[in-house]
């Protein structure tokens, strides 16, 4: 008889895992059956905000593979609008509620992979029956922000709640559209995944595009019209808009999991072994934004909520369960975005992190150009880098540059990952040539300063 898996949530980590899975083992071998509770299977939640700013033209765009692809070419029992309410470890055994309204069913697996996510932190205050105020996770989220964007009472004014990087970018998306933006952080800055004195380009850059930045400003209330949102309430009055968009950050969607008795870490995650195994417990695995791993540079465990990480660990468990082996080497908290033309990179440990994780160091900040200066195109570039001391060894950089800075952070992130020194460093051999680089790499000059700024 063949044996069964069952997956919970169809999106990167549930997907790679149950795709794995089938290539190493067919259907005789291995029965698959997916649980996703809502209307779409691998889609990247990661071009929402392309989609909303209309630089993509559709949702089918963000969609890999839909759930009919999964099932005639990979042999898959994808049941969506299904939703698992209950794990039973002792049977071994789900609960799943048909969310259409075809009732509830109960089955067994052999083998259990547990990929649902992140929510979206929600205070109570946005819990309003206010038209207007969306969360971004899903595309169903994204199809909802542009249905009301686009509707016949088009709205002028947006306020974006929260500077992580999903609420730049919905900001970003927002402007482009031609609404006029606020975007409302409690802390000291947006962009609070970068040092403070970085971020500030960040806020400048984004200022200069017109966004109104209000930080140290927590949001308290919604006041509503005629059923639709009209203001945001915070301690310096209300700021009137038409729709608010909550960009509060995500924890992880390990409720089920912790009510089955799967171990959770200091995190609030699932824990899981370098084999995507969770501890203890034989054939039930989890993936993705509902885990915690290993911060390669502070040692610590780390829930970091990012498609890149989601979709190799999913991998990583369906070899395992397709009867290879692999492992996910644990993260470096490796991060890019943008503000329309501005680009932000990040790798390894802020300085607070590192002055948690109980390091010595020295930061160094480097302006340079993209390109040579005298080359058209030739932008300003910011690098920052922290290196311990006295040994040198990198322990985090990060960028904001106007062209080609983003991308530089990967350099950065393989220095890391592999231990480097920023002594070793300075005679990296990077590629150079005008249209790509000044003489020295904005990284090459970096890494010089660092090992000024370390005085041995
Ligand atoms: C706007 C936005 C932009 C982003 N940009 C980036 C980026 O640029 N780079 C990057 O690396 N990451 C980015 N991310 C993060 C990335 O999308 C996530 O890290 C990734 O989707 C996580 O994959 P996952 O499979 O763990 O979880 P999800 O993609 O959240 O999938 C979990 C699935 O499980 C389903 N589910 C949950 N509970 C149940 C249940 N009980 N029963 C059945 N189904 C269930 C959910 O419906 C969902 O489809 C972005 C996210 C957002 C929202």
């Amino acid at each position: 008889m063949a044996q069964r898996l069952i997956v919970i949530g169809g999106d990167a980590a549930g997907m790679s895992a149950a795709s794995q899975a089938r290539r190493r083992r067919d259907s005789d071998d291995l029965e698959i059956v997916v649980f996703e509770r809502g209307h779409f299977t691998s889609y990247s939640a990661c071009g929402i905000p392309y989609w909303i700013s209309g630089l993509v033209p559709g949702p089918e765009q963000l969609i890999a593979r839909d759930p009919e692809t999964f099932r005639t070419k990979y042999a898959m029992d994808v049941r969506m609008r299904h939703e698992v309410t209950a794990i039973d470890l002792e049977r071994r055994e789900v609960v799943a509620r048909d969310l259409e309204g075809g009732g509830e069913i109960r089955e067994r697996f052999d083998d259990l992979v547990y990929a649902t996510g992140a929510v979206p932190v929600k205070p109570p205050w946005a819990d309003s029956d206010a038209g207007g105020v969306f969360g971004m996770q899903t595309l169903d989220d994204g199809a909802a922000l542009r249905d009301w964007l686009d509707a016949e009472t088009q709205p002028r004014r947006a306020v974006v709640v929260g500077g992580g990087y999903i609420g730049v970018e919905i900001a970003e998306a927002l402007i482009q559209r031609g609404l006029s933006v606020t975007l409302v952080e409690a802390g000291d800055q947006p962009m609070s995944t970068v040092d403070a004195d970085m971020g500030e380009l960040v806020a400048d850059a984004m200022r200069g595009l017109g966004i109104t930045i209000r930080t140290g400003l927590p949001v308290t209330g919604l006041e509503q019209r005629d059923g639709r949102v009209s203001a945001v309430v915070t301690a310096e009055g209300p700021i009137p808009t038409d729709v608010v968009v909550l960009g509060l950050g995500v924890r992880p969607n390990a409720a089920l999991a912790e009510a089955a008795g799967l171990p959770l870490g200091p995190t609030g995650a699932i824990r899981v072994d370098r084999r995507m195994r969770v501890p203890g417990l034989a054939g039930i695995w989890a993936a993705g934004d509902c885990v915690e791993t290993l911060h390669r540079v502070s040692g610590l465990p780390v829930n970091v909520p990012l498609g890149t990480h989601a979709n190799k660990q999913g991998r990583v468990a369906g070899i395992n369960i397709g009867g290879g082996y692999a492992t996910f080497a644990g993260v470096i908290g490796t991060a890019v975005t943008k503000v329309c033309e501005l680009e932000v990179g990040r790798t390894g440990l802020r300085e607070r992190e590192a002055t948690s994780a109980g390091f010595d160091f020295v930061s160094v900040i480097a302006e340079s150009t993209s390109r040579a200066g005298y080359y058209p195109g030739a932008r300003t570039m910011t690098v920052k880098l922290i290196a311990e001391r006295p040994s040198g060894r990198l322990l985090g950089a990060q960028i904001v540059g106007w062209s080609e800075a983003a991308k530089r952070i990967d350099t950065l992130a393989v220095a890391l990952w592999n231990g480097m020194t920023v002594d070793d460093m300075t005679s990296l051999d990077l590629g150079y040539a005008p249209p790509y680089a000044p003489v020295w790499d904005p990284v090459l000059i970096a890494a010089r300063k660092a090992v000024d700024a370390l005085d041995r």
